[in-house]
């Protein structure tokens, strides 16, 4: 039985985070993202992505809670990492930079807490 069952994540290519790029990308970049963990490594999401697009992805279920990375490539290459001990983390949305192109998570729908973000929300509830 899967503990962590798959979220669905909403993320916007935001492109390259210097704006020189002004009119001269009208190619679809080709966006891979791989979701890496202790257990488990598979490539989640594949295909064009037009530069500010939305596009979504189912991420992997899980039997553990362990940490795992989304790892962003466009064309071919690494352009962002996102560690994160569980989706439920950035539920809400994050902007990702990496060394030359931005990814920004908008939102992740039916995630659970980590053992670890449990005890947050617990404790932020308190207060
Ligand atoms: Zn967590």
């Amino acid at each position: 039985m899967r503990k962590f069952p798959s979220c669905s994540v909403t993320i916007k290519y935001c492109g390259l985070i210097k704006s020189e790029d002004k009119g001269q990308r009208r190619f679809k970049d080709q966006i891979i993202v791989v979701q890496q963990g202790k257990h488990h490594f598979s490539f989640i999401c594949k295909g064009p992505v037009n530069f500010r697009d939305t596009f979504q992805f189912q991420s992997h279920p899980r039997s553990d809670d362990k940490p795992f990375t989304f790892v962003f490539y466009v064309n071919g290459l690494i352009a962002a990492r996102l560690p994160m001990c569980c989706e439920y983390k950035y539920r809400n949305g994050i902007t990702i930079d990496g060394k030359y192109e931005q990814f920004a998570i908008q939102n992740i729908s039916g995630t659970k807490p980590c053992q670890k973000c449990k005890m947050g929300s617990e404790e932020s509830a308190k207060s």
